[in-house]
This record gives C-alpha cells, structure tokens and sequence, in this order.
C-alpha cells in the first residue's frame, strides 16, 4: 500500500538532513500546506530553519510541532539498507528519521489534509512550529521561534509534538512533560608521586571512591505524581593519559549527569552535591552545566482527547507520563497552555536500522486525523 503519508515520509527520508542542516525537506511540507491554504512564515536564524505556518481564524489554535533534522546514521556499513534511501521491507519503513521523526512530520501534514478536505470551514486555527535543530544545540530552532512567537503574543491552545513516544503498541504512551538535565565535570586534585611510596602522595582515586559510592546512591527527591524520582548518573571517570602504572596521578576527572524533576531547583542539587565533596574533605574544582530544564503541562482538555483518539483508532488507552529524555516541549511551554508528545515506535530511534511499522504510520495519521475532528468538532 502506497499512502499519501507513506510516500511523503519516504521523500522526507531521502534528504540527509543531519542536524541542523534542513537541505529541503521543509521546502517540501511547505509546499503541501500552502497548497491547503495556509500561511507560511519563515522564521530562520544562521544555520537553522524553521517556520510557523497557520491557517483559519478565531477559536482555540491547535499546534502541531515538529522536527526534520535528524542525528548522524553511525556505521553505514552496518545498517541493512542505505540509511537516507527509505527503504520497504516485511511490513517496515527503514531510513534515519522514519521514527524521529519524519514519519510522524509526514502524519501529520496528510492528517490536516484529509480533515481540511472533510471541514474546509471551522472555527479555530491549525498551525505546524517546524525545525531543523531539535538533535543537535537547539540554540536557533524552536527556542528562536517561540521567543518571536512570544513577543508578538501568540499563543496555542493545543500542541501535539510528533517525538516517538511510542512503547510496544503504537499509542501506549505519551507525554506531558519531561524530566530537565544538567551535567557536571568534576576533578578532584591529590598529590602524584611513586606507587610504592603512598605516604608521599595523595590518591585522588583513593580519596574519590567513597564520596563516589555516596553520589551514585544519593536520593534527591521521591518524585511526583507526575514525575520520578530525579537521577544521577556517573558517565566517565579517567585520570590523564601522561601517567603511568607506577604512578600515583595528580588528579582523577569525573563526569556526571543529573536527570531533575524540578521538585529541587538546579542550584539546590548543586548545593548538596558541593557538600558531599566537601563531607569527604575533597580538594576538587567543578563545572556545571545546565542542559534543560524541567516542564510539565497540565492537559485536562487535551489528554482526553488525545486518549480518545488513541483508543478509537488503536484500541488502547495511552500512559501519560514524563519519562526519557529532553523536547523542545521546554520551548513551547513558554506559548503553549496545553503540550502532548504523541509519536511512532522509539525502540529503534537513533540506531542502527531505524525503522518503523509501516502499519503503525497509517494508525498515526487517522489518530493525528482524529484528534482534529475532536477539537474543531
Ligand atoms: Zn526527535
């Protein structure tokens, strides 16, 4: 079966669009929107594209957000298929982006085309937020364009972010919110000397290992009802490559990163994490940095018709919940009153062989189709 929305997701996957780099695939969603009557604002800054497109006047605004960057394939070699030629095998679409998020882009568009066919006239407006560096600094995409939203005073009622938010069965869960991340780079200083002749030197490696044991199994809160608890994750500890094994080295360099729910403020984490160094009497420096922070969106309106949506079409009804990594939902909360991530399967998202049912993209698109006819009911 060669849908309308099969075939646009292949022709998004075509163009290698590593992240911030767009190369036309929003010229492409561009030209099917104007088509139906939208208006199509470019809001681009140096290297990033974005725009923000809108059609029909008065009512609630109902958002649709999204990206058509994607990360890197890796290994060509090891893939099964060329990574940026969108491939159809037993049921599957393979190519980088089918799952974040190209497939749902392309949802998304032939959902509103297919409503429009069906309700040219209804009360409210429908618009896309599209950009081209959700996967890599995030610093001239959907950051820019709700800030230029922002001052203008624009504001969406409704916004579904297509990220593969996907478990086992396509709608099973979905997102209002998301955890924030911050990550440290800390160095602890000894005195490096002879290894046979400790009581010369200090071991920062030595001195480490209980503040470590102490940090890798530090409770920060308890979550919430809405998030879990917040994370710390050691992700490297090295000492410098001029030593050698009969040395004790002059400093160990640690790297890790927390995952926070906001029920402690970043500064009240770095507080207590300072502490524990200075419990363990450590001689240290640190950095910081504070990679996104926390949101959450309460969607009572929303959620019920998302769920409904789901259901109807897939029989399910979705988990609501704020887990994995970081969305530009943290921009578009800024605008936005109401945020659901809904999108594609994620178990292979960023890998090798990324792929989607093509079955579950159709499901997608009545399920973005329907969530339509509910709210400009
Ligand atoms: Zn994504």
């Amino acid at each position: 079966m060669h849908s309308s929305t099969l075939k646009l997701a292949q022709e998004l996957i075509n163009i290698p669009s590593i992240s911030p780099n767009d190369l036309g695939c929003q010229d492409i969603l561009i030209q099917r929107l104007l088509r139906c009557g939208f208006t199509v604002e470019l809001i681009n800054l140096k290297d990033t594209k974005n725009f923000w497109a809108w059609k029909g006047v008065g009512g609630k605004t109902l958002s649709f957000a999204g990206h058509t960057d994607v990360v890197p394939a890796g290994s060509i070699k090891k893939w099964n298929f060329p990574p940026f030629c969108a491939t159809i095998k037993d049921g599957f679409l393979f190519g980088r982006g089918a799952a974040d998020m190209k497939g749902a882009l392309s949802a998304m568009v032939v959902a509103v085309e297919k409503f429009l066919i069906k309700k040219p006239i209804y009360s409210g407006r429908i618009s896309f937020l599209i950009t081209s560096d959700e996967e890599s600094s995030g610093k001239y995409g959907t950051k820019h364009v709700v800030s230029v939203l922002k001052n203008r005073k624009e504001l969406i009622d409704y916004c579904i972010i297509g990220e593969p938010t996907s478990e086992y069965v396509l709608g099973d869960c979905i997102k209002n919110g998301r955890r924030g991340s911050m990550s440290a780079k800390l160095t602890i200083y000894g005195v490096q000397g002879h290894i046979a002749y400790p009581h010369l030197a200090i071991n920062p490696i030595h001195q480490s290992l209980p503040f470590l044991s102490e940090l890798s199994k530090l409770s920060l809160d308890h979550g919430n009802s809405f998030f879990l608890p917040s994370q710390i994750q050691i992700s490297n500890i090295q000492i410098s490559k001029k030593y050698s094994s009969n040395m004790i080295p002059g400093s160990l360099n640690i790297e890790f990163n927390i995952r926070f729910n906001g029920i402690l403020i970043d500064q009240k984490i770095q507080e207590i994490i300072l502490e524990l160094l200075k419990k363990y009497l450590l001689n240290y420096s640190i950095k910081w940095t504070i990679h996104a922070q926390p949101f959450y969106s309460n969607t009572n309106f929303l959620s019920k018709i998302v769920s409904e949506s789901i259901f109807f079409n897939n029989n399910i009804i979705p988990n609501v919940n704020t887990s994995g990594g970081t969305s530009d939902g943290r921009f578009i909360c800024n605008i936005a009153n109401e945020i659901i991530e809904l999108g594609l399967e994620n178990c292979t998202i960023h890998k090798i062989n990324e792929c989607i049912s093509i079955k579950n993209l159709h499901l997608l698109q009545k399920i973005y189709e329907r969530i339509l006819d509910n709210i400009f009911r």
